[in-house]
């Protein structure tokens, strides 16, 4: 079939109605940039899943950082989205403005940098992500240690996408999987996942071109537990084994706490015991209390949209985010708005 002719089938579908979830948040962005939304059929409902990384992060985790960056011994290091997302107590954003020293920065290897000057201090970073970033804080661990930084640790939020998609299941009728961690994970992983669960599932890339396709296949697919690649040039069935080595040396699977989503089993990556010094105390992070007006529990399993949301667009809005799906580029409503 021709791009035409997919984007028509796509555009003029009128089998049963069809809920299909990109998981990755940059699949979300990618497909509201180029449009996609606009011009698919009304009985294809397409829902933003759990693959932001600060949209699934609990406010126990929030609330511990700022707890840490109260220690004047701290210096709590960070990507820039996550300074803004709220936990019960309020964000990094206004701990930072209260006088605690927290530092955004584009690489948690930069964090090494800082802490090789200061040895004054204890170097936290804040290491949210999924298995695409997972071996970048595992390269950090091992340029700590072979330069000899003592004053670094991490405070670990990692996920790992398949057992959330086990949790999600049979509420979709199919999976576009997330590109980035493809790549480090390989697609073989949901193998046994699609077959259990009879779900289609396709990894794809992040131009418009790559994803309608991925779609289309996802609707010819429906109802058989099937895996494709539709990302070839980056994403094979085994992943990349160096990636997957670093992180499986440093890290284990245990529970995790998702927001909406409760605690997963097998579903974080926690430090191994032999790096329990590296850690600044990640195993306990259960609690969630989100503003109970917020409904991105609700936006990010599918139950509702973002426009559903009483605060959506009112007093919710990018520049004043009450709700972690607001905050991100990546996030559900933050692409709804700006849509
Ligand atoms: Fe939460 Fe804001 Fe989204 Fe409502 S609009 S679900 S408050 S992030």
């Amino acid at each position: 079939m021709t791009d035409k002719e997919i984007v028509e089938f796509l555009k003029n579908y009128t089998g049963p109605d069809v809920s299909l979830m990109e998981i990755c948040g940059s699949h979300t962005a990618a497909i509201v940039k180029s449009g996609i939304r606009f011009f698919l059929s009304p009985h294809i409902r397409m829902v933003s899943g759990p693959g932001c990384p600060v949209c699934v992060t609990v406010t126990a985790y929030i609330d511990r950082l700022i707890a840490l960056s109260e220690d004047p011994q701290n210096v709590i290091c960070s990507f820039g989205d996550l300074l803004r997302v709220p936990g019960s107590r309020g964000t990094l954003e206004q701990a930072k403005a209260g006088g605690s020293n927290i530092r955004m920065l584009y690489s948690p290897l930069d964090m090494l940098e800082l802490a090789e000057k200061d040895s004054l201090h204890n170097f936290i970073f804040a290491a949210v992500g999924f298995e695409t970033t997972a071996p970048v804080y595992a390269a950090l661990l091992e340029n700590a240690i072979e330069r000899g930084i003592r004053n670094i640790k991490i405070l670990t939020s990692l996920k790992t996408m398949p057992e959330v998609v086990k949790c999600i299941g049979g509420r979709m009728d199919g999976y576009l999987l997330p590109g980035h961690v493809c790549t480090v994970t390989g697609y073989a992983v949901y193998e046994p996942l699609a077959a259990e669960m009879g779900i289609p599932m396709v990894a794809a890339g992040f131009d418009g071109r790559n994803i309608v396709q991925a779609l289309y296949a996802l609707l010819k697919l429906r109802g058989r537990g099937i895996v494709r690649n539709f990302y070839p040039s980056v994403v094979t069935r085994e992943g990349n084994k160096k990636a997957l080595m670093a992180m499986d040396n440093f890290f284990e699977a245990g529970d995790a706490a998702w927001r909406g989503l409760g605690i997963i089993e097998n579903s974080g990556l926690f430090l191994r015991g032999e790096y329990e010094r590296f850690d600044a105390g990640s195993r306990d992070l259960t609690e969630d209390r989100e503003n109970t007006l917020c409904h991105c529990s609700k936006v990010i399993t599918g139950e509702e949209n973002s426009r559903d949301c009483p605060l959506f667009g009112k007093s919710c809005t990018p520049s004043d985010p009450k709700g972690a799906c607001m905050v991100s580029r990546e996030g559900a409503c933050f692409n709804e708005y700006i849509k």
